[in-house]
This record gives C-alpha cells, sequence and structure tokens, in this order.
C-alpha cells in the first residue's frame, strides 16, 4: 500500500478518514503489513501483503475468484502474454477513448488479475483496483510495475473504503452479474464519481442465449458447489475431449453455432495462438461454472436505474452502459 492513497481511503462503515495505526514492514516505499484505523469508529483494518484488507466474511462466497485469478493470473494481461483484447475491450466498453485516462482517478470495480487496470495505468491514470477475492494478490503481482499509479483493495464493491466524490471514472467490466446485487454495485460506485465523472459498466444481457446453452447451466446447479480443484479437473477433461472439436469448426459459420451446445466456453479469437486459445477456454470454463452468482440484467432496467441515480449522456445497450455524472450539483444523487 502505498501512502498518497490515504487522501482517498476511507472508513467503509461510516465514510470517516482512516489513520495508518501500525507499520509492521516497509519496501521500496511501500506499507506491505500494517493497519489502518478509522478515527471516527475506531475499527481496525489490516494491511497484508502490500493490500489494504477490508473485506469481511462475504468474501468466502468469491473464492472461486481467487483462485482462478491466481492460477491464471498473467493469461489475459496484454502486457504479460502478447496480445491486445483487453485493450480493446476496455476501449470499446467505456468509449473514453486511451487519451482521456492521462492523470484521471480511475476505479476498476472488480479488477480480478488485472487485465483493465494494466491497460488503463499504462494510458497515464491512477488506478483503484478493488476485488473482493484473494484475485486481488495476483492483481498486485501482475502490476507492481506501475509503481504507486495502482492501488490494490481487497473491498466488497457494495461497501467501497472510499472518500465520496474523488473518483474522474468508474468501470466494472463482465463482474456485476457475480454479485448478489448488481444494482447495488452501481449505485455504490456512482457516489464515488467527481460530477462529471464517467461511469461505465459490462455486464451479462438477460436475453435467449441462456436457452442456447442447455448444458451450462444445467451443470451450473451443482458445479459452484465444487471445491475450486474438482471443479478444475472437471473442466480440464471437458476442455480436453471438446476444444479439438471447437477448434476444428472454428471457421465454419453455420456450424460453428453447434458450439453454444457443447460444454466449454470456447475462445477462439485470432490473435490468440493455438495454446493461448485453449489456456483462455479452460479459464473461461472455469469462469463458466465456478461463481455461485450468475444473475443477468436487463440493459433496459439498468439504465432506468442509472435515470433514477440522475446520470446524464445515458448509453445503455445490450451488454454495456455508460453514463456521467453531471457537473450541476442541484441534480446530483
Ligand atoms: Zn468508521
Amino acid at each position: 500500500m502505498f501512502q498518497n492513497i490515504l487522501d482517498w481511503l476511507a472508513c467503509p462503515h461510516c465514510s470517516s478518514d482512516l489513520v495508518l495505526t501500525d507499520t509492521k514492514k516497509t519496501q521500496d516505499g511501500e506499507i506491505i503489513e500494517g493497519q489502518l484505523t478509522c478515527q471516527a469508529c475506531k475499527v481496525t483494518f489490516p494491511i497484508r501483503n502490500g493490500i489494504p484488507r477490508f473485506a469481511g466474511h462475504e468474501k468466502s462466497d468469491f473464492e472461486n475468484f481467487g483462485y482462478q485469478w491466481n492460477r491464471w493470473g498473467q493469461v489475459q494481461i496484454d502486457r504479460l502474454s502478447n496480445h491486445r483484447l483487453s485493450e480493446q475491450r476496455l476501449l470499446a466498453e467505456t468509449d473514453w477513448g486511451a487519451e482521456w485516462f492521462q492523470d484521471k482517478i480511475i476505479l476498476d470495480g472488480g479488477s480480478g488479475a488485472g487485465r483493465f487496470s494494466d491497460v488503463a495505468a499504462g494510458f497515464g491514470g491512477h488506478i483503484i483496483a478493488v476485488d473482493i477475492s484473494q484475485a486481488i494478490d495476483a492483481c498486485r503481482e501482475n502490476l507492481s510495475i506501475h509503481g504507486d499509479r495502482v492501488h490494490c483493495i481487497q473491498a466488497s464493491l457494495f461497501k467501497l473504503p472510499l472518500k465520496k466524490e474523488i473518483l474522474d471514472g468508474a468501470f466494472s467490466l463482465g463482474v456485476i452479474q457475480h454479485t448478489p446485487e448488481p444494482e447495488k454495485v452501481i449505485t455504490s460506485m456512482v457516489r464515488h464519481l467527481k460530477p462529471g465523472g464517467k461511469l461505465a459498466v459490462n455486464f451479462y444481457e438477460k436475453n435467449f442465449s441462456t436457452k442456447l446453452q442447455p448444458i451450462k447451466y444445467a451443470l451450473r446447479l451443482f458445479t459452484p458447489r465444487l471445491r475450486s480443484e474438482t471443479l478444475l479437473s472437471l473442466c480440464r477433461a471437458f476442455v480436453r475431449v471438446f476444444f479439438p472439436l471447437s477448434y476444428t469448426v472454428r471457421n465454419i459459420r453455420k456450424v460453428r453455432l453447434l458450439s453454444h451446445f457443447l460444454p466449454i466456453c470456447s475462445v477462439h479469437n485470432p490473435e490468440l495462438t493455438k495454446d493461448q486459445q485453449r489456456a483462455w477456454t479452460l479459464l473461461d470454463t472455469f469462469d463458466w461454472y465456478g461463481p455461485k452468482y450468475e444473475l443477468r440484467q436487463s440493459h433496459v432496467r439498468l439504465g432506468a436505474l442509472l435515470e433514477e441515480l440522475k446520470l446524464s449522456d445515458i448509453r445503455a445497450r445490450p451488454g454495456v452502459m455508460q453514463a456521467t455524472r453531471p457537473l450541476d450539483k442541484i441534480n446530483r444523487p
């Protein structure tokens, strides 16, 4: 944890300032082990492995992501895997443009191993990467190259340990459907946007695609309850059997539709080598079956939520929405 994050941190319970009350170990200007204390309610929060930890017992619902991102931490990081898929997706789903990120304070809500935080920091942003699971440890390791431009925090998106109105931007890509209350995540992030701050959220759209994936949803009736190691063995077996088939038909348009009925999440992006496609397929298959929650959202409903929150420039389409907090203080939520 770099000390300059204290300017932005606040108690997740009462929003008061936090102070550093213990520093057991530091390294290259970073606090590795220590403790933060709320000045008002006196609740303490540990700093372990360089990360301030605010997540409570609810983090146990997300252990699959901790396992996943510590196992495949580097697979989707552009800089470490020689592709630009994370950059392309961040730009497409925020619509902010690479230049906009320069010197902005930006929240990555549900960072995982940090694929999008890495790109955003590369564009010159100051990034606050938040994840409730142990994935945040993989994120810190992957992104240490950015120094104090990236701050990693383990916390719930429902109770962000941040001061109000400090963010120029907040994005959350592929995350909210995996929480028990997706709309609450959006409301929580908006609270920390400055007037004029931008929001971008990508999510699973509620549509007919669940009917196209009968095997996935039948298996999901029990797979989220499996131990991560057991689930990995099952996913490995599926990928071993079905990846060669989906790889063979990847360029045959009509036949490719059949791959929806396979029990694997096939990834055949031509920017990736065949070995990378197999690794992404295993990762994304694990990501299908592991999450406890998969609550698909309607962009129409989420667009209405953004209006209720009095945001402006609302753009909502299936799976993606963007908005801005108005500058006019009277209109603030
Ligand atoms: Zn407090």
